[in-house]
């Protein structure tokens, strides 16, 4: 690979594209008027890549290394990831894990809130059945509103739906065009705009049993992710969350993790049935809270043992 190991300095042919990725998902700045990107590795591209590293979770380099060649190639998310540049004129305003749109904007409702969804008629596929599209779905809404008190129904007039669903192909008018099978797999707008949109250039799939594409997507994957986005959510650097940025084909990853939770929860707050779940802890390593909380296990567990031991000590002396 050509651009494998290149740091600052060194001139690669396809340079200029890759400045256009990184434009792209807000990590550029546009090129001044009647000028375009060079292949030149350039101070402006170091510092873009030391924040791509950053908030997708790689060691932070400032190198093209293996390790971040994987992250560019693998399929993504068409929502940027920066709050340096906007990509769509909305700014996304990252924290160390999860991030929300600039301004952190939310759906206002009164509460119980319940936003309705529709699937668009004429924007579909064909080779996924509806019903399969509505299950998929409503799994991936109900698995957020077991967090936070709002609500999803689906309605079937999707001209006043507060949600908008739709497969649309290429250049489609909201300024966001898809570029066929996979690369970008789907974006959706921030509070309070709906519109949710997967590439129809993409092989999706509900059963990789089924469905044997070497390339296919798992749509319940993209539409857990992309009602984040819906929600209130920008992108999270904890590769394991549902709001990291990229998924790869034939992956099933639709769990919301403990990072998704406490960033949507800090939108709307818990839903009060809401229980904490352990495994929810898989991932670990990462908040400061989990961590908090496993180390008051160990501690009890600890206890427990030193409890034990004195009663087998105990015993023993009987
Ligand atoms: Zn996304
Ligand atoms: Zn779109």
């Amino acid at each position: 690979m050509r651009f494998l190991d290149a740091g600052k300095g060194s001139q690669v042919d396809g340079m200029a594209e890759l400045k256009s990725y990184f434009r792209r998902f807000g990590y550029l700045p546009i090129p001044p008027e009647n000028t375009t990107f060079t292949d030149l590795f350039d101070d402006e591209f170091e510092n873009a890549l030391l924040s791509y590293q950053k908030n997708l979770g790689i060691f932070e380099t400032g190198k093209l290394d293996s390790d971040t060649m994987k992250v560019i190639v693998s399929p993504r998310c068409g929502v940027g990831d920066s709050d340096s540049y906007s990509t769509n004129g909305k700014k996304v305003k990252t924290t160390r894990r999860y991030a929300y749109f600039y301004g952190a904007p939310r759906w206002v409702r009164r509460s119980p809130i319940t936003l309705t969804y529709a699937f668009s008629q004429t924007h579909t596929i064909d080779y996924v059945s509806h019903s399969d599209v509505r299950l998929a779905f409503e799994r991936a809404f109900a698995r957020w509103s077991a967090v936070i008190p709002v609500n999803f129904k689906e309605s079937e007039d999707y001209s006043v739906a507060d949600i908008r669903i739709g497969w649309y192909g290429g250049d489609h008018g909201d300024g966001e065009a898809f570029d066929g099978v996979l690369g970008v797999l789907a974006h959706a707008f921030s509070p309070e705009n709906g519109r949710f949109h997967l590439d129809a250039a993409e092989r999706w799939a509900v059963d990789f049993d089924e469905e044997k594409s070497k390339a296919a997507v798992d749509l319940e994957s993209v539409a857990t992710h992309e009602i984040g986005h819906v929600l209130g959510l920008g992108h999270s650097s904890v590769k394991e969350a549902i709001m990291y940025p990229s998924l790869s084909p034939r992956t099933r990853k639709v769990e919301l993790r403990i990072d998704d939770v406490e960033g949507v929860q800090a939108l709307y707050g818990s839903n009060p049935n809401y229980r904490y779940d352990s495994k929810l802890e898989s991932d670990i390593s990462l908040g400061c809270g989990v961590d908090l909380e496993r180390r008051k296990r160990l501690m009890m567990w600890t206890v427990t043992v030193v409890i034990l031991e004195i009663m087998i000590f105990l015993i023993h002396l009987i």
